[in-house]
């Protein structure tokens, strides 16, 4: 038995063992291989890996059993619906975790956490590691966003909130990207929003990809209200009169009241034609999947990432558009490449597909009208209503669905250098 710790060091909530351990390790001066050795055992997979042991962390620390299997997530019994949190560990927010000394808090948050909102400190999805988290003093509306969405939790259900809140990520990201034409229209919001997070000619120590998220989270929640709503999904997935009516009121919501669906550079069509008939999308893994469950591995930044976070500055500080920002993070990847989704051999194809609505539209896309240069592009309606098994039975809160094999490959592989001068033309 190894003897007891002298400083007494609670866990935080939601903490990782890895997190905990390291310190541990760094109040006492002890190496982190040392004191991992002494509160894990082999995992029964064998391989060398040694796995979090909760009777050796309560012998070492002095603090009962029970009590560390409410704060450190992998110990924490009953387990957790490992579907409801995110797969990735971040740091927490650092005023609540200030009080939890030896470095850096790595937590495991569920997907509905973005905002603390005892400090008014965005969050946000996992990223770069170790962004600083940004003040929210002057964007009350990210705040009251946060609480709206954990309204939408208890009404929905995790899942379809889960789904619902990508959704209205992804629909954000398509439109940021394209130009406002109404005084109302939330995409000049996102640009203030932007401007308080990311100020003009700070990008380079300001930006992340989290803080473009966090301009648009309040319209997300908006759009995830209806597309996590049985009632609207219903009202969508029907004849052209209810899809009409869910145009209007998700125009009404994003401060485009004259909007109407398109079948192409529309995700909104989209999410009508090919997925809002259909059950809520799953994450593609969870924490507990992962190899080194219970293991000692902290995340470090690989250099292609930081590279890319350095590529996204540059590109934002040309243009303040957040859209492709949004589009290309990671944390969207469940609902930009659903399960049902067609595969694409590259990963912008994807992209485009997620906001092209051709599953029930024979429609030319675009057609040269007049003596016009642009082409018009075309309204998509579906003729009739959608047969779905699942809409005419599902009640909230709506179960996670099971998946029947695991999911396929990532939506396509990134443009190569050369490839990426031919696709994506600076200031596009
Ligand atoms: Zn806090």
């Amino acid at each position: 038995m190894s003897p007891r710790l002298p400083i007494a060091v609670a866990p935080a909530h939601h903490e990782t063992a890895a997190s905990y351990i390291s310190r541990l390790a760094n109040l006492h001066g002890i190496p982190f291989p040392e004191l991992w050795q002494q509160v894990s055992r082999p995992g029964a997979a064998g391989g060398g890996a040694r796995l979090i042991a909760a009777d050796l962390l309560a012998a070492v620390t002095g603090i009962p059993e029970n009590l560390l299997a409410r704060a450190v997530i992998e110990i924490r019994r009953p387990e957790p619906d490992w579907l409801a949190f995110r797969h990735e560990p971040q740091h927490g927010c650092p005023r609540c975790t200030a009080r939890h000394p030896g470095g850096t808090v790595r937590q495991l948050l569920p997907h509905h956490r973005y905002v603390c909102t005892r400090h008014r400190i965005w969050i946000g999805p996992p990223d770069v590691i170790d962004q600083p988290y940004p003040t929210l003093d002057e964007l009350p509306e990210i705040v009251a966003a946060q609480r709206a969405h954990l309204r939408l939790l208890r009404r929905l259900g995790p899942a379809a909130t889960y789904d619902a809140v990508l959704t209205g990520f992804l629909i954000c990201g398509h439109r940021w990207d394209q130009d406002a034409h109404h005084p109302d229209d939330a995409r000049l919001d996102w640009g203030e929003r932007a401007a308080e997070l990311i100020p003009h000619g700070t990008e380079e120590t300001t930006f992340s990809t989290s803080r473009l998220f966090a301009a648009t989270y309040p319209e997300a929640v908006k759009i995830a209200a209806l597309v996590g709503s049985l009632h609207w999904r219903r009202l969508a997935a029907n004849d052209p009169a209810g899809q009409h009516r869910f145009a209007a009121e998700i125009g009404r919501r994003l401060g485009q009241p004259d909007y109407r669906p398109k079948v192409v550079h529309d995700p909104i069509a989209h999410w009508i034609d090919d997925d809002c008939w259909r059950p809520p999308s799953l994450p593609r893994t969870t924490y507990r999947t992962q190899r080194g469950f219970g293991g000692h591995t902290i995340p470090k930044a690989h250099q292609h990432s930081i590279d890319r976070h350095r590529r996204s500055a540059r590109w934002f500080a040309r243009n303040r558009r957040g859209g492709r920002g949004i589009l290309y993070h990671r944390h969207i990847g469940p609902v930009l490449a659903r399960d049902w989704a067609r595969q694409m051999d590259l990963f912008i194809g994807t992209v485009a597909a997620s906001a092209e609505a051709t599953t029930f539209s024979d429609t030319p896309a675009a057609t040269i009208v007049g003596d016009a240069t642009e082409p018009v592009i075309a309204d998509y309606q579906r003729p009739t209503a959608v047969r779905s098994d699942y809409l005419d039975t599902a009640v909230n809160p709506v179960p996670w669905p099971t998946r029947e094999s695991p999911p396929g490959p990532r939506g396509g592989r990134p443009l190569l250098g050369h490839e990426r001068k031919i696709f994506t033309t600076p200031g596009r």
